[in-house]
Parts: C-alpha cells; structure tokens; sequence
C-alpha cells in the first residue's frame, strides 16, 4: 500500500534541507509532491531550486527517486526509498508560453495549477475577482493534459476551476483543498467544485492546514473528518490526502527577491493575517495515526488505503503514463 503526500512545501531555496522530507519517509509516506514555485516567484528562483532540489535527490540515490511514473513509486517503496515529484502553484513561471508545461515536466514537474489565490493571464484566483479560464489557459488546460502532468485546481478560483474540469480530457486533482460545507473560508472548495472534480475521475486531497480545517490545533482526526465529507458526497475514491506543511528553515530566505507584498498575495480581507496568527499543520508524524482516523470516520481498512495513496496511484497512473 503505497502513502501518498500529494502537497508540502520546503523553503524555496536550492539549499534547502531535506530532512523534514525525510522525517514524512519514516512516518510511512512513498511519494511526496514538493512544491518548486508559485506564482509570485520568478522563473530565475523557480529553476534554481529545481536545480538545487534535483542536485539533492541526486545527491542520495540511497534515499531518493525522482518519479516519473508509479511503477518508478513502487520500486522506491520496494526498495525503501522515498519517491519525489515536483509541483508548481500557478501558470506564471509558464511566462505565457504553453510549451514551457513540456519543459518543466522534462525536469520532474508531476503536478500544476494555473493561479496561485490572485487572477493572471491564464486562469482565476480564489481570493480575486471572479474570472473564468482565457483562451490561453485553454491551450494550457490542453498543454498540462498532452504532457501527462496533473492538473491541479487547488488556489484556482470557483468558476476558474469549472472551466479547467470541463476542458480537460484528463482527471482533474485538488492536491490540497477543503471542503467549504465544513469550513467557511475562501481557500475551501464547494459542493459544485468537488462534485466536479470527481466526474473527471479526479481526487479531493485535503490540506492540514489549520485555518482550513478550522482549527488552532489540527491532528489526524481533524483531516480524517473532511476527507470522510469528500467520500461520503462523492464516494471514498475520490478522496486524498495533501497536508501541505510548510517546512520552513529560519535559516534560509524563504520569500521571493525583489518586491514582493505578501497581502496581496494572502489578502486580511480572505482571513490571512500573517503578522497575528500563522498558519499551523498537523505533526508529520500524524501519517502514522491517520489510517487509524480514517477507521474511525466510518472506513474500512482497505477505503483508508485508497485515501492515504490508492486514488492518487490510480489516477497518476492515468495522467502520467509509462
Ligand atoms: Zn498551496
């Protein structure tokens, strides 16, 4: 039974330590989606940590597979080796040219949304005015699926995200997102989205973050309860697991250079006041507990290993390819 992690963030810095990611190894996890930009980062940042982040998993091929495929998953996990793809949050660093999908792919980019929380060329952010996908985020919807990349809505605005699951020919992922029926925010997903995300094939993957799930304090029990929401409104298949904690390392600058306003890019009018309440996650070590969470929400042991990892092989093993 493979763990699947579909979302955590190190600082991105090509220096970056990885031993966090290794501590979610030895809580059980084989495979982890890294994230190597978003949108406020520029493309010279995003290739310099896919550099550095390449170097490192190169670096120990004792610990590490950069995986293309899930037949490269299971071999790692054989193996006892933890398998790594990267994702990118937001169409930006493309630079509106959708041939750059192909490139990142080439350099282990598994996963990708087209916003991060505001508007841009391509798609609608969450925390933005509504703005529906534009005729080039068509022809990217049609570059990420022609790639073999996933296509990921998390970030991207209600109607935005509508748009993307009817163009796409591919399933369709939220690699951390949380349903809006638990908690009112505006990051969270509604009934509509995740019954979409669904009849694409796709997987709801929900976030640990704290003011997602609606809660200071988050545990397994607390993800446990809003993927067992996903599985109940649109069937225990379509449900995953993306804790996205943010790994950070004081020591390493984590923000992009240059000028850079993060309340614009975490509005105080969406709920983000960064200065008075950070974000918390759940311990890493949750992964250990969370198929005995799942059991307790009402799942049998075989649904719960399709939550932590099964759905996420499945539908991976569709979009990615051999
Ligand atoms: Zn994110």
């Amino acid at each position: 039974m493979i763990k699947w992690e579909a979302h955590a963030c190190l600082p991105l810095h090509p220096h970056a330590d990885f031993g966090p990611i290794d501590r979610l190894h030895a809580a059980g996890v084989n495979y982890v989606s890294i994230n190597i930009g978003m949108d406020m980062n520029p493309v010279s940042q995003v290739t310099a940590v896919i550099a550095g982040f390449r170097a490192t998993i190169a670096a120990h091929p004792e610990r590490y597979v950069l995986a293309s495929t899930v037949q490269d998953i299971e071999q790692a996990a054989a193996a006892g080796k933890l398998a790594i793809g990267f994702d990118l949050e937001g169409a930006m660093p493309l630079l509106d040219q959708p041939e750059m999908v192909a490139l990142y792919r080439a350099l282990g980019v598994r996963q990708m949304h087209l916003a991060y929380n505001r508007n841009n060329s391509v798609a609608g952010g969450c925390h933005d005015v509504e703005q529906g996908l534009t005729p080039l985020g068509h022809k990217i919807v049609a570059a990420i699926n022609a790639a073999g990349v996933l296509m990921d809505c998390s970030h991207t605005g209600r109607k935005c995200s509508l748009d993307i699951m009817a163009a796409s020919t591919q399933p369709v992922i939220f690699s951390h997102s949380n349903p809006l029926a638990l908690v009112q925010h505006g990051r969270n997903v509604t009934d509509e989205q995740i019954r979409a995300c669904a009849a694409t094939g796709g997987v709801i993957c929900v976030s640990g973050v704290s003011i997602f799930l609606g809660t200071r304090t988050p545990d397994a029990d607390d993800v446990a309860r809003h993927s067992a929401y996903v599985a109940n409104l649109v069937g225990v298949q379509h449900a995953g697991i993306g804790l996205d904690i943010s790994f950070r390392q004081s020591e390493l600058d984590d923000n992009p250079p240059g000028d850079y306003d993060p309340t614009y890019w975490w509005p105080k009018s969406a709920g983000y006041d960064r200065a008075i309440s950070k974000s918390t996650y759940p311990p890493i070590e949750s992964w250990t507990v969370l198929g005995d969470a799942l059991r307790k929400t009402g799942m049998t042991a075989d649904e719960a290993a399709l939550v932590m990892g099964g759905n996420m092989m499945r539908v991976a093993g569709q979009v990615w390819g051999n």
